[in-house]
């Protein structure tokens, strides 16, 4: 591809930076639109290492845009799914309290799920818990209908077919590697070529804040990395499992806690944990990345967070280490599983925003800057929600910049 002149250019072909682009592509069908992806294939990153839940939106604040975005996205992702054949399953999930203190936030999801305009939310219990999922133990359950699931990598693979299919160009091993402001225009550097547009969306996920400061922009924010880790059930032992059972969540962090997931493919996988990876595309305990480990110790807000969290961080990292420690938490949904019940699965890394104070960032943030916008933090549900991300960047990009 020749270097060349656009309207707009979006930095990651994930799942966020795909939403848009095809926003773009439907809303302003003449405007020259250019994704650049650093790796040689899209949805390599977050995108293509998650849990492939299509969340319901029972989790969050009622009026952030997680709630609202996840809420219309899991229906704008199932009708996408439905139209352009890409698997996928509503089958349901049960979230189950397993102790007598879990129940006030059981009830406490319940009510944010009614306020997030969820319909069909039940609590039961034990029995009728054993007949949605046999195999699961707990004192009561809030079963959410609407909770589906899908495969994001190739929800991504089709976000890019109709986006190269609108005459716009998806360019692949194309990181960005320099930006400059030149006037009303902003100047994209990749070893593929030199790129202006009159509008850029920063979408590069875990290195998003990096982007932000390569366009001379101060993010106020530090992406961290927390890697979640997934052991496989047998396929013998996976009858275990009919659709997703989820723990009550810790409300002070912002990951789920580990269950299980019966996936498209019939798979049942266990996990994911939340460990600090100490590298940001770190998939194994090995991967270390010395320019990524200064810049989260030299950050205020990463010490800040140890001191408040290091007590958890511990119990995941031990649960990392010790299979027998990761199963004793499985148990507690699922007595009967055991260790010779799962083998190593996969992993992803999350992109996580740290605050300077050492609060992780909760709802999704965009920040405009001239003619950037800056998608800082979009953890999940962004992969659900990224339709509707997609119509909420563009309906910003098109007041700032002048899209038409
Ligand atoms: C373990 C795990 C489980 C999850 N489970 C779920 C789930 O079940 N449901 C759900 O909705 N969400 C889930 N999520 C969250 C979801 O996957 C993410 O929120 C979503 O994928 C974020 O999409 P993204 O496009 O922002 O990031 P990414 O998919 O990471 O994409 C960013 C892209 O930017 C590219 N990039 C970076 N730097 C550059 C550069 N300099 N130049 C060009 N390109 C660049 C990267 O290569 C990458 O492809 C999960 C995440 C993880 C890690």
């Amino acid at each position: 591809m020749a270097d060349g002149r656009y309207n707009v250019i979006v930095i990651g072909g994930g799942a966020v930076g795909l939403g848009v682009a095809l926003e773009i592509t439907h809303r302003f069908p003449r405007q020259r639109l250019l994704v650049l992806e650093k790796e040689a294939a899209v949805a390599r990153h977050q995108s293509g290492h998650n849990s492939g839940v299509i969340h319901s939106g029972v989790y969050y604040k009622p009026g952030s845009l997680k709630a609202r975005l996840c809420v219309s996205g899991a229906a704008a992702m199932v009708e996408f799914c439905r139209e352009h054949g890409v698997p996928h399953n509503v089958c349901g999930k049960v979230i189950v309290a397993t102790e007598e203190e879990e129940l006030p936030g059981l009830e406490n999801l319940r009510q944010r799920g009614e306020a997030n305009g969820l319909t069909g939310l039940r609590l039961i219990g034990p029995e009728e818990l054993r007949e949605i999922e046999p195999h699961a133990r707990g004192l009561k359950a809030l079963v959410v209908p609407s909770t589906g699931v899908t495969d994001y990598a190739l929800v991504c693979q089709k976000y890019a077919e109709l986006i190269g299919k609108s005459g716009a160009a998806v360019l692949t091993s194309a990181p960005a590697t320099g930006i400059k402001r030149a006037g009303d225009e902003v100047v994209v550097e990749t070893p593929r070529g030199v790129f202006s547009t009159a509008a850029l969306i920063n979408c590069a996920g875990l290195h998003s804040d990096r982007i932000s400061r390569m366009a001379g922009d101060e993010p106020g924010v530090m992406i961290v990395p927390f890697r979640g880790e997934y052991y496989d059930l047998l396929p013998e032992r996976a009858s275990l499992v009919r659709a997703l059972i989820y723990p009550v969540p810790n409300p002070r962090f912002p990951f789920l806690g580990v269950h299980f997931t019966r996936r498209v493919s019939g798979k049942v996988d266990a996990g994911p944990n939340a460990i600090l990876a100490l590298a940001r595309e770190g998939y194994r305990h090995t991967d270390i990345n010395l320019r990524d480990l200064a810049g989260s110790v030299a950050f205020p807000g990463f010490w800040r967070m140890a001191r408040q969290h290091w007590r958890h961080g511990l119990g995941e990292w031990y649960r990392s280490l010790s299979k027998a420690a990761f199963v004793r938490a499985l148990q507690r949904l699922l007595p009967e599983i055991g260790e010779k019940d799962l083998t190593p699965g996969g992993s992803g890394v999350r992109a996580q925003a740290l605050k300077p104070d050492g609060a992780l960032v909760d709802d999704f943030q965009f920040v405009p800057s001239g003619r950037i916008l800056h998608v800082l933090n979009v953890p999940s549900p962004a992969a659900t929600a990224s339709l509707m991300i997609g119509k909420t960047i563009v309906e910003t990009a098109a007041s700032n910049f002048g899209l038409s």
